[in-house]
């Protein structure tokens, strides 16, 4: 579903992804995991055409990102089709980065009444469907300052979902939160995962990755070291990077 070849991507002369190739099947959870600095937020930016990539492609659902092709080539898609292309990508970032003037309500209705122009009431159940998924009904009319930073990533959550994406990509999405908040968010993402989501999550969270994930990547330096089932890559590494950064975490 999602496929990353051969990306490669630079701020000024920081070479931050030194050809990321990555290939993540329908209804799989990728985990990614990888020390400070190694391109791990970057890789997720550019699936999401937040950044654009120097070389290589990333296609979702068979589908070029930020870029069109015309006679072999590749040109930069004008905003409004950029953005028309990243509905089928939800994402979460670290930092709740919900609007702080509307409600959960407000916030997970928005994009679907904007961008999708659905119906007013429709979109308004289903937004209140989503909360209630992720256990958030009865703070519906709530603001997030009114919130605890796990509803509010909850929330995030249900937003992203309201697009209906194809993929959701996961940068930390814990790595904010007070430790007794954690556990909320990760229950609402393992439900995702159960549910058949396709996700590539970004976390710190071993245990998480190690239960819910399909398939765990080790990034370090702005590539792939290994990758492999969470049985292999966390219980059994093959490189000694692999090896050095888990001894850190745990
Ligand atoms: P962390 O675990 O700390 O979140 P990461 O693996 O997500 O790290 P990135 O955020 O992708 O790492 O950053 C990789 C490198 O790219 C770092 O050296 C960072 O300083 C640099 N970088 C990231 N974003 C930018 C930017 N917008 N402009 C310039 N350099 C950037
Ligand atoms: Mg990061």
């Amino acid at each position: 579903l999602v496929t990353i070849q051969d990306v490669e991507k630079s701020y000024g002369h920081n070479e931050v992804l030194k050809g990321v190739s990555l290939e993540v099947n329908a209804g799989e959870v990728v985990g990614v995991l990888g020390p400070s600095g190694s391109g791990k937020s970057t890789l997720l930016r550019c699936v999401n055409h937040l950044e654009d990539v120097d070389r290589g492609e990333i296609r979702v659902d068979g589908v070029l990102v930020g870029y069109r092709e015309h006679r072999g080539r590749l040109h930069e898609l004008r905003p409004k089709e950029v953005a028309a292309r990243r509905r089928d990508i939800g994402m979460v970032f670290q930092r709740f980065n919900l609007f702080g003037h509307l409600t959960a309500l407000e916030n997970v209705v928005e994009a679907p009444l904007r961008v999708r122009r659905r119906p007013r009431a429709e979109a308004r159940a289903e937004a209140m469907a989503l909360l209630d998924s992720v256990g958030l009904a009865h703070r519906a009319d709530a603001y997030p300052s009114q919130l605890s930073g796990g509803q509010q990533q909850r929330v995030a959550i249900a937003r992203a979902l309201a697009m209906k994406p194809k993929v959701m990509l996961f940068d930390e999405p814990t790595s904010a939160l007070d430790p007794e908040l954690v556990g909320e968010v990760l229950g609402v993402m393992r439900r995702l995962a159960d549910e058949g989501m396709t996700m590539i999550v970004v976390t710190h969270e071993i245990g998480f990755a190690r239960e819910v994930c399909d398939r765990v990547v080790f990034m370090a330096d702005g590539v792939v070291v290994e990758q492999g089932p969470p049985s292999q890559v966390i219980d059994a590494p093959q490189h000694e990077r692999t090896r050095a950064f888990l001894a850190r975490m745990s």
